[in-house]
Parts: C-alpha cells; sequence; structure tokens
C-alpha cells in the first residue's frame, strides 16, 4: 500500500530528516572552510613574517642574490603549504626577487599589489582556486613587501572527502529513521488499526460475536473499546429486535389461522345461505323465486340460440282431500315424495320447482310441442302409479297430477306471458277431469 499511513508518514519524516541533514551538512562545511582558511592564512603569514625581516637586510644592503635565495629557500619549503610563488617587490611594485626567475624588474600593477604596497598590515585575498597573501617588509623603513600565491586545492580536497563524511552519515541517519519509524508505525499505530478494521469486516460479513478485545493504553485502544461497546449495543437492539419480529409473526400466523377459519367458516354459511335462499323449505326444491330466476335466463339464452323449450305447470289433485283426509303432515309426506319423483324422472338440465302450495312448475330445455308433451304424459303417468299411502282414498282411486304446458317462442316470448299460457291450459286440464296433460292450443 504506496499511500499507506505508514509510508506517507515515513516518507515525510524521512524528507524532514534529509532537509534537516542537508542543511546542517551545508552549515558544517561552510564552518569548517572558514576554519581551514583561517588556519591556512596564520601559516602563511606566519612564514612570511618569518621571512620579513631578512629580506628587510637583504633589501637594505642591496643584496639580490640573498634576497633570491631567500625566496628559492621559501618556494622550496613552502610546498607542504601549497605555495604557488613568492614574490618581492620594492615601494614601487617592482620585482627584487621571485621563484620564478624570469619575472625579476617586472612591475607589478595589479589591483592586489597596488592595495598591498599601500597597506601596512598583512592582506588575504581569495583569487579562484588560490589564495593571495601580502606582508609587508618593515625595518624601521618600508623597505618592499613579500607577496605569495597559495593553492586552495588540498583544502578543497579535505572539504570533499569531509562533504562525503557527511553525506554518508546523513544518509545513514536517514534510512535509520525511516526503518525506525516503519518499525514503530507498523507497530503502534498501522497494526492495531489493521486488527480494528479486521474486526469491523467481520462484523460486516454477518460474525455479530467479532471484538476487539485487547486494548493498548493509547487512543487506538480508546477506539477499540468504543468500538466494541458499540457492536455490542447493537447486537442487544438485533436480538431484541429479532424476538419482536419471531413475536409478531407468531401472532401474525395466529391471527391469520383464525382469520382463515372464520372465512371458511363465512364461506360454508354464504354457500348455505345461497342454498337456503334458492330452496324450498318443505320439499327441499327450487323455490319460486330461483325458478323465476331461471326462466328468464332460459328466455334469454334460447333467444340467441334460437332454442325451443316447454314450460310445465303442475298441480295436484284434489290434495284438499289427502289433508282432510289424512291430516296436514301426511300432506307435507306426499308433497316431498312428489318433489322427489319429479327430480328423478327429468333431465339433468331440467329445472323444477315447488311454485307454491300443491303446485310445481318444470322447465323442460330443447323441448319441442312433441318432446314437451310427451315428458308431461311419462310424469302424468308414473305419478298415477305410484302407490303414496291411502291413494285409494283419493276421488279418483290414485294420487293424480294435472298438468298445462306453454311453448317457447309459440306461446310467448317473456316468462309472464308463458306462465300465463301453461295456466290457462292446466285450467283446462282441470276442466278436462283432472289426471290428464293439456298443451296451448297449436298456432293457427
Ligand atoms: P283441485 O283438484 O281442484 O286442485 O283441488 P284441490 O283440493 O287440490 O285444490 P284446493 O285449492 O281446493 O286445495 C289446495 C289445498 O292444498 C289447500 C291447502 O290447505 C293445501 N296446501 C297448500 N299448501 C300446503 C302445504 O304446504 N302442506 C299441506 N299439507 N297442504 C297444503
Ligand atoms: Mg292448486
Ligand atoms: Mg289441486
Amino acid at each position: 500500500m504506496l499511500n499507506g499511513l505508514r509510508i506517507r508518514t515515513t516518507l515525510l519524516v524521512t524528507l524532514l530528516v534529509a532537509a534537516v541533514g542537508f542543511g546542517y551538512g551545508a552549515l558544517a562545511l561552510t564552518r569548517e572552510r572558514a576554519t581551514l582558511h583561517e588556519r591556512l592564512r596564520a601559516e602563511i603569514e606566519a612564514t612570511l613574517d618569518a621571512l620579513a625581516i631578512p629580506c628587510a637586510a637583504a633589501i637594505a644592503n642591496d643584496r639580490v642574490d640573498t634576497l633570491d635565495s631567500l625566496v628559492a629557500n621559501l618556494a622550496g619549503r613552502g610546498q607542504g603549504l601549497g605555495l604557488l610563488e613568492v614574490t618581492v617587490v620594492d615601494h614601487t611594485g617592482r620585482v627584487l626577487a621571485d621563484s620564478r626567475i624570469e619575472r625579476f624588474g617586472e612591475l607589478l600593477t595589479d589591483g592586489f599589489t597596488r592595495q598591498a604596497l599601500q597597506s601596512p598590515r598583512p592582506l588575504w585575498r581569495l583569487d579562484g582556486g588560490r589564495a593571495l597573501a601580502a606582508y609587508p617588509v618593515i625595518s624601521g623603513l618600508r623597505w618592499g613587501t613579500l607577496r605569495a600565491a597559495v593553492t586552495l586545492e588540498p583544502l578543497e580536497r579535505a572539504l570533499a572527502v569531509r562533504r562525503l563524511e557527511l553525506i554518508g552519515f546523513f544518509a545513514l541517519a536517514t534510512v535509520s529513521v525511516a526503518a525506525l519509524l516503519m518499525v514503530l508505525l507498523g507497530l503502534l499505530v498501522v497494526g492495531p488499526i489493521q486488527r480494528l478494521a479486521g474486526v469491523v469486516r467481520r462484523i460486516a460479513g454477518g460474525d455479530r460475536s467479532a471484538r476487539v478485545s485487547r486494548y493498548r493504553g493509547d487512543e487506538i485502544g480508546e477506539l477499540g473499546r468504543v468500538f466494541d461497546e458499540m457492536a455490542a449495543t447493537i447486537d442487544r437492539h438485533t436480538d431484541e429486535l429479532e424476538r419482536t419480529v419471531a413475536e409478531r409473526t407468531s401472532q401474525l400466523a395466529d391471527a391469520n389461522l383464525k382469520l382463515s377459519q372464520t372465512n371458511r367458516r363465512l364461506t360454508a354459511a354464504n354457500v348455505q345461505l345461497e342454498q337456503l335462499a334458492v330452496t324450498d323449505g318443505l320439499t327441499g326444491m327450487f323455490n319460486h323465486r330461483y325458478f323465476q330466476e331461471m326462466l328468464s335466463r332460459e328466455v334469454k339464452r334460447a333467444e340467441r340460440a334460437d332454442h325451443q323449450f316447454a314450460l310445465l305447470m303442475i298441480d295436484v289433485d284434489h290434495f284438499k282431500h289427502y289433508n282432510d283426509s289424512f291430516g296436514h303432515p301426511a300432506g307435507d309426506i306426499l308433497l316431498r315424495e312428489l318433489g322427489r319423483l319429479f327430480g328423478e324422472n327429468l333431465r339433468q338440465n331440467d329445472v323444477v320447482a315447488r311454485y307454491g302450495g300443491e303446485e310445481f312448475i318444470a322447465l323442460l330445455v330443447d323441448s319441442d310441442r312433441r318432446a314437451g308433451t310427451a315428458t308431461a304424459e311419462k310424469l302424468r303417468g308414473l305419478i298415477a302409479a305410484h302407490p303414496f299411502a291411502n291413494r285409494e282414498q283419493q276421488p279418483l282411486g290414485a294420487v293424480t297430477i294435472s298438468v298445462g304446458i306453454a311453448f317457447y317462442p309459440a306461446d310467448g316470448r317473456t316468462p309472464g306471458d308463458l306462465i300465463y299460457a301453461a295456466d290457462q291450459a292446466l285450467y283446462r286440464s282441470k276442466h278436462a277431469g283432472r289426471n290428464c296433460v293439456t298443451a296451448t292450443e297449436v298456432p293457427a
């Protein structure tokens, strides 16, 4: 991780250490250069000072050969000091002696020499890679000036070595600081933070039991402790939440169960109610209201499909007599028995209902005049032949029915017209002596 805390801090501190080291090194080198220069200057001055008195004597006595040997001698000895040249000039700047013999008699006019001629004190000036030194030759009178040039090369070499030493030292120090910092940051900061991040990651992954557990006495330790407290609180809340959810879920399931039981009971009650609404209480057959509905529906269906159907109006003959003779309950039994027989002897799609009192009504789907009449006749025959209790006591010697038939669409296109027509036909059956079937007149 190049952008990690450890690398970034280490880089920053290392840069700082390097900068401080560089600054300190530069300062130390400057000071050292000044010290070395000062020492060289003192040595050169001491050397020139030692030469000044003999030189003064030689000039005073006009002994050029003595001067020459003094200068040559010094130039020879002064090599250890880096002396490049030694010159003796008189008060006008003319060369009286020089380590290079060919300069004898030359007039030196350079700035340094002219300044030296005026100066009662020694002079020292840096000039590129060398230094120039001048020393007045005085013995009572000013006889001339000693002038020397010294190379600075050895001094610079020593400084270069020193520079290398300093760079090496600070490079080593910087690397050591960086390494130490890396280790310390790893131990004290990055390691603990990574451990904390690991715990957070585990919790994020669903491990609710993950905790930091070990706390150090610093700020990161405090962070770990606070984090653990927070995790414990969240854990507690989650447990409570889960308990509540489980409780509510079970309550909901109970309520749903009750609701579905209630729904089932309600549905059953509704079915029962619907059945009751369309059923005749005594016979269990369809009632008058339901039949009217079926009749209206069939009229529409037959109209659409261009079908025919027959409507039978049935009345029990001399039923009052039966009631009066054997009691009302016996009459009820007879009505139930009749209903059962009608149901059993008509087709599945036909609709038969108790119309009221001892009257029944039947709708024979897809039946024309011939088929409808035949069915009515079949019903009449089987009732007259059925062995009802006390049938022989009836005026006709049997329990019988009279039937009137109307046809759709010949006798009407509405339920009202058809019922009216069937009623009229039934009336005629009664007049004809009962126990018979009468259809409406065939239209002309
Ligand atoms: P007809 O041959 O002309 O039809 O004579 P009838 O005696 O059958 O006709 P009437 O209208 O004179 O009498 C019908 C009787 O049916 C009268 C009534 O007490 C009886 N009745 C009507 N509803 C019920 C019932 O639900 N149960 C019983 N037991 N008798 C009923
Ligand atoms: Mg009747
Ligand atoms: Mg009757």
